[in-house]
């Protein structure tokens, strides 16, 4: 039976699309397929240092899916770097998270539960979507 893809969630997707090899004779015939969920694996433990568990649940995904997701990504960018071949970024299964911001205090946050709408910090329901 085929399972379902469950959407993984991902704070922000990437501002560019991709890397290109410098110094090649030839453009480069090998393409690399870098989705979001394996940027932002990619992102959240090696950037912004968290550990994998906290990793995954920020993805809302399981602690062994979030392993293979991060695995995936370092094997396809050391393939790249080695091979000097293009990195392209693409889509994938995600939801991207929902920033607000609240007009009482001014910070800008997500909401992983969208039923409560309200500032984490300050609690106002002063909030205005963001993105
Ligand atoms: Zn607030």
């Amino acid at each position: 039976m085929a399972r379902t893809k469950k959407n993984r969630l991902i704070q922000m997707a990437p501002h560019f699309s991709g890397f290109k090899p410098q110094g090649l004779q030839h453009k480069p015939n090998v393409e690399v397929l870098i989705n979001f969920e394996e940027y932002e694996a990619l992102k959240l433990c090696d950037y912004e240092f968290l550990t994998q568990a906290e990793a995954a649940d920020l993805m809302l995904i399981s602690r062994p899916t979030f392993t293979r997701i991060y695995e995936s990504v370092r094997r396809k960018i050391a393939k790249a770097f080695i091979e000097g071949a293009l990195i392209v970024f693409e889509g994938g299964n995600v939801d991207v998270a929902h920033w607000y911001k609240c007009a009482e205090c001014d910070i800008t946050f997500t909401l992983i539960d969208d039923s409560v709408q309200c500032c984490p910090l300050c609690k106002s329901t002063e909030i205005k979507l963001n993105n």
